[in-house]
């Protein structure tokens, strides 16, 4: 069977979309290494006979890498570079059928909940005791903890639910043995993910039990740095900000999409909540937490979207002065309840107000920036990069916030942390010496 002269099968592991899926593969991984399977992330070796890839079905430009990547891959395997390609995550438990017709080359996809099946592929049994033991993909120095799968949420633009199913919570149990696990294995900073964070614990205890849940993780030793991200706004704990003030690991950090701020575009995407709720939420979180960093994403050319929407929505970020924000631009996803309103904002309009919003926040991000010179900042160092060291405060979570550029230190201790006073600010970066 094998056409690559290899002793041994050797797995690469391809991963597309969110930190959720790479956790997915991280498992995966772990799994397949407990069975004594040769298995990497990412290989730039390229010395692997098998790939599998982890897709992504969240919007069209996430598809369309997804179903790129495969393409690549089965004509590797076409030209005999690869024995087998199988395809796993959201695209395919989304698509399976018509992708196993239209790319027949590919051995078998699976779906988001497949694993032991895909073990199956690799003669390899899935090992309940190993749950939580990852074959990690990023730096050691930190994680991502996913505390939950799926959504019970309704928002109209969005596809997850079709594809990660309900909401499942992890019993805090298990979600603190993984903890511990990954602190054994040098982890300093853990992101907490989930696809809606705050809706931790109501299906096995009958209660938000984040807070909980955050106490007993911010308890471990050797944790330095727990961070939170996708907060849904409506019905939000408070509670989570009082444990938050109170435990110096838990980062003043909070990602919360909001995704909208006009009323008429928060009730056509269904999230539940207004924009006084919105506003006061936020007063709330920075009562309670003062000088915390909100980060949150938002959609741009929702179906009926007006240039008065925008407006708010601008004005809504000089207002607010929120920290980080990312943005989407709306893409018409099917069997989802927005997909039978028009799609009327065309592609070029999105883009251009995705833009026109992003400026908004491009100064408040440089302004707020300025605010941080002379100040000294506990930084982890990340990495080393044309000679410089980069980092991040606990202000910023890592792939997707700003870095802190390290001047003049000669060696310093990747993974560890050091301290950094700034002295240059740029609209996104930070720049500063050791101290
Ligand atoms: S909270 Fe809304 S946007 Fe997030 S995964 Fe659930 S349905 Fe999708």
């Amino acid at each position: 069977m094998k056409t690559k002269t290899l002793k041994k099968d050797k797995v690469n592991i391809i991963t597309l979309g969110c930190s959720k899926n790479m956790v997915d593969s991280e498992a995966f991984g772990g799994q397949l290494s407990a069975n004594g399977i040769d298995v990497v992330h990412e290989n730039r070796r390229r010395d692997h006979n098998i790939v599998v890839v982890n897709t992504c079905g969240f919007i069209d430009k996430a598809k369309e890498e997804s179903v790129n990547t495969i393409l690549e891959q089965v004509a590797l395997k076409r030209s005999g570079k690869l024995d087998k390609v199988y395809v796993t995550g959201c695209l395919s438990e989304r698509y399976r059928q018509s992708l196993t017709d239209e790319i027949p080359e590919v051995d078998a996809w699976f779906g988001t909940m497949e694993l032991p099946q895909m073990l199956k592929q690799f003669n390899a049994d899935y090992k309940a005791e190993l749950v939580g033991e990852r074959l990690l993909s990023t730096p050691k120095h930190y994680a991502y903890l996913k505390i939950a799968e799926g959504c019970n949420r309704t928002c109209s633009f969005c596809a997850i639910p079709l594809m990660r199913g309900n909401h499942v919570s992890k019993t805090i149990e298990e979600v603190i043995s993984e903890a511990r696990r990954l602190v054994k294995m040098g982890v300093k900073e853990i992101m907490l993910i989930a696809q809606e964070l705050t809706y931790y614990g109501l299906d096995i205890y009958k209660k938000r039990a984040l807070p909980d849940l955050l106490k007993h993780l911010s308890d471990l030793e050797g944790l330095s740095w727990i961070r939170l991200h996708y907060a849904y706004p409506h019905k939000f704990p408070l509670e989570i900000l009082d444990v938050m003030a109170e435990r110096e690991n838990i980062c003043n950090y909070l990602d919360m999409p909001l995704q909208h701020i006009s009323d008429p575009m928060l009730k056509a995407m269904k999230r539940q909540i207004t924009r006084a709720e919105i506003t006061d939420l936020i007063g709330a979180v920075r009562d309670r937490v003062p000088g915390i960093c909100i980060r949150t994403t938002l959609i741009a050319g929702f179906p009926g979207e007006t240039r008065e929407d925008v407006e708010d929505l601008k004005q809504f970020l000089t207002d607010t002065r929120l920290d980080r924000v990312g943005i989407f631009t709306y893409s018409h996803e099917e069997n989802t309840s927005a997909y039978e309103l028009e799609d009327n904002v065309p592609a070029e309009e999105k883009e251009a107000r995705a833009q026109e919003i992003m400026a908004v926040q491009q100064e408040i991000s440089f302004e707020k920036n300025q605010e941080k010179i002379g100040n000294t900042y506990k930084v982890i160092v990340d990495k080393k990069e044309a000679g410089r060291y980069l980092g991040r405060t606990e202000f910023d979570s890592v792939e997707v916030d700003n870095e802190v550029v390290i001047d003049g230190a000669k060696k310093l201790p990747i993974g560890d942390f050091v301290n950094v006073r700034i002295t240059k600010a740029f609209d996104y970066d930070l720049e500063g010496e050791v101290v």
